[in-house]
């Protein structure tokens, strides 16, 4: 946890020279004071995309530094060569949407130091959508590819219908997390694949429009769902280049593909939707407003309260299925992190863990399980006073003490011993 964007070295170890701190105290503000100010969260952000665009180019430098000099100095090129391999990103989730960071996740990921990536998301969360939401949004938004990781996902992990039952069905976040959430939802069940997932569409449609008055700045100019949705996928592109787009109104597809050989990595052009949503005029037109104005901001911020349904409980339960299977396909390694999430998560014991829903491979022959690849890690040894011993000891204990046959539990603890060492990104030489 923390604020911070850390460099993984071989070792695994975080390397503390290049360790990036965010401010905990102004942060600790923040979180305390309900957010409906426009002009503050559009100035933070303005300046966390400054600030992480030069601690990144920062970072290329250091990295390309050390290449010309591994090629004059054998012994410099055995100590420091190749010892980066990844990026990690850990940080209080409410306004540090994985969008935010994107820009500098494409940009670093395409650098001929070919970095790998993890990012701590859908740990700490005010709504389950919302948390699996931000698990989707680094697939979306951060070009991940295959080996690359997610730590925690714990959203993945938690059963929807007992979620909603402990919040006795409330709802609450902010309006445009809300909104978010319904088009995101209607978005994945779209595109399931699953036709019988279309009956949901009609009701999260529904839903947006019961509530859009509630974001117009004019009366008589209400937002259309399928502008909303579009505006969505713009939300990994650096809203600065916009403005830069000036007064031009019609953007054709010649213009589009100038604009991406111009911002390769501010854009999130890689992405299958991404062409479609920036043709839209309206979606940029929206964009802008989420990143600039200060009024519709303050509506999108302002507190909401609603109810999980039978049929909003139903949605999140097939999207949440419907991201197991995404991770999955795309080859996505999940890191659970026993001793952090139980503390974080406030549960009382191991068995409980959201990481032991994610893959019951050994334990349990049930078909319709999906396995996820996951591996056993620390978090952080120094704050949560652990090591990988006692993280592996933790589980197999817990699961021996749930009645599981020890034999199934020691093939499952082996096989996540021999996913923790495929999931790595070190790659033998
Ligand atoms: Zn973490």
């Amino acid at each position: 946890m923390g604020s911070s964007f850390t460099l993984l070295s071989k070792k695994n170890k975080k390397i503390d020279c290049l360790f990036i701190e965010g401010d905990d105290a102004i942060r600790d503000e923040k979180r305390d004071k309900k957010r409906v100010d426009g002009t503050k969260w559009i100035r933070e952000n303005i300046e966390k995309r400054q600030v992480w665009g030069s601690k990144s180019n920062k970072l290329i430098e250091t990295l390309d530094k050390i290449a010309e000099l591994s090629k004059k100095d054998k012994k410099f090129a055995k100590t420091y060569q190749g010892k980066i391999v990844g990026i990690d990103t850990a940080n209080y989730e409410k306004d540090n949407r994985p969008y935010l960071y994107s820009g500098l996740y494409r940009k670093l990921k395409n650098t001929p130091h070919k970095l790998c990536a993890t990012y701590h998301v859908g740990e700490d969360f005010p709504t389950l959508t919302n948390g699996l939401r931000a698990i989707d949004e680094v697939l979306t938004f951060c070009e991940y590819q295959p080996n690359d990781r997610l730590g925690h996902a714990l959203a993945l992990g938690i059963q929807v219908v007992d979620y909603y039952q402990k919040k006795r069905k409330n709802i609450l976040c902010s309006l445009g997390d809300y909104l978010d959430d319904i088009v995101w939802m209607y978005g994945i069940l779209y595109n399931s694949g699953q036709s019988e997932d279309h009956q949901y569409l009609d009701y999260l449609k529904g839903t947006f429009d019961h509530h859009r008055q509630l974001i117009s700045l004019k009366e008589n100019n209400q937002i259309s769902f399928s502008d909303y949705y579009d505006a969505y996928f713009l939300k990994g592109d650096n809203p600065d280049i916009y403005s830069n787009l000036g007064k031009q109104d019609i953007i054709d597809d010649t213009d589009y593909i100038r604009f991406t050989k111009l911002y390769p990595y501010q854009l999130n052009h890689k992405h299958p939707y991404h062409k479609k949503a920036f043709l839209n005029k309206m979606a940029r037109s929206i964009y802008m407003d989420h990143s600039y104005d200060s009024d519709f901001v303050g509506l999108l911020n302002q507190p909401f309260k609603g109810t999980a349904t039978d049929i909003f409980i139903a949605c999140v339960e097939r999207v949440q299925t419907c991201l197991k299977n995404k991770i999955l396909k795309g080859r996505i390694y999940i890191e659970a992190n026993p001793t952090s999430n139980k503390k974080i998560a406030y549960l009382d014991k191991y068995i409980k863990l959201p990481a032991l829903n994610l893959n019951h491979r050994y334990l349990d022959d049930s078909k319709t399980m999906i396995n996820l690849p996951i591996s056993i890690n620390t978090d952080d040894s120094s704050i949560f006073q652990t090591n990988l011993v006692n993280e592996y000891s933790m589980v197999c204990a817990a699961l021996i003490r749930e009645g599981y046959d020890s034999q199934q539990v020691y093939d499952y603890i082996e096989s996540l011993v021999i996913a923790s060492n495929v999931h790595s990104f070190i790659k033998k030489q």
